[in-house]
């Protein structure tokens, strides 16, 4: 290998986009544009193939899985095509591969969602954890999340129906300061099996996380090029500006509904 060959300039990566079309709640697809961007800034090359319906997904040929969230309905309409994906995502994930699956997406990597009328979507089981929707008189988990994580927090935007609840033994991403995560009740937020990450973080979640975005590349980088890889530093003000305006939202949020107003 020449030096050249082992300058960041020369890495690339590949990310497979599940769904676009149809699983791209608020935002989500901003996370794509960040993982664009932060690899633009350090010389990587990312490709985007978007997968949908149909298309034939085979997971060896990508570094990165990312799954935005969707409504019930859009839950419905790719269940049985994410089951037919299923296999192939979960080899993936067991290889080291990182993913991303966040809301209505995380909740169909988990093993089922059952809505509220009682039918149950399978999941694809990639975490161990089911989802209940209480039904239409349930509230919902709605507004801004600051969640501990590695030593220090995620913020995002929550909006699901359904309560997730993990298995024992089961790994959560991150542990709630403020808001709901998974269910409201146990503090514990997303789920994490080897590289793969469920998240009800919208907002989108990785521009004001670039310490998880950069998480994320990382763990491709280095399953792709070896454990020497490193990421150069950026300029991250504008993000963190963005992270502590989140957290601050969240907080007040919270103290609100401890007032109960
Ligand atoms: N339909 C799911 C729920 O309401 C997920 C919604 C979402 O992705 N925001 O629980």
């Amino acid at each position: 290998m020449s030096n050249h060959d082992t300058t960041p300039a020369s890495y690339s990566l590949r990310l497979a986009h599940l769904y676009p079309d149809l699983m791209n709640l608020y935002g989500d697809r901003g996370n794509i544009i960040t993982l664009r961007q932060r690899c633009a800034a350090r010389g990587i090359t990312l490709t985007v193939v978007e997968i949908g319906i149909g298309d034939p997904f085979d997971t060896r040929c990508f570094d990165l899985i990312f799954m935005g969230g969707g409504q019930d309905r859009e839950q419905q309409r790719i269940a049985q095509d994410l089951q037919a994906k299923g296999p192939a995502i979960r080899a993936a994930v067991a290889d080291g591969t990182p993913a991303l699956a966040v809301c209505g997406g995380y909740q169909l990597f988990c093993r089922s969602y059952q809505l509220g009328r009682g039918e149950e979507l399978p999941g694809i089981g990639i975490f161990p954890a089911r989802t209940l929707h209480g039904g239409e008189g349930t509230p919902r988990c709605i507004g801004n999340v600051e969640a501990e994580w590695d030593g220090g927090t995620l913020v995002g935007f929550e909006n699901h129906g359904g309560r997730t609840y993990l298995d024992a033994g089961a790994t959560p991403l991150a542990r709630v300061r403020s808001g709901y995560g998974n269910n409201g009740d146990d503090g514990t937020e997303g789920a994490v099996t080897a590289n793969a990450f469920g998240t009800y973080l919208h907002g989108s979640l990785l521009p004001k996380n670039p310490r998880f975005a950069d998480h994320l590349l990382l763990l491709a980088l280095r399953r792709k090029y070896g454990d020497a890889v490193t990421l150069t530093p950026l300029d991250d003000s504008l993000e963190q500006r963005a992270h502590a305006s989140a957290a601050a939202a969240a907080r007040r949020e919270n103290a609100r509904r401890r007032r109960g107003a």
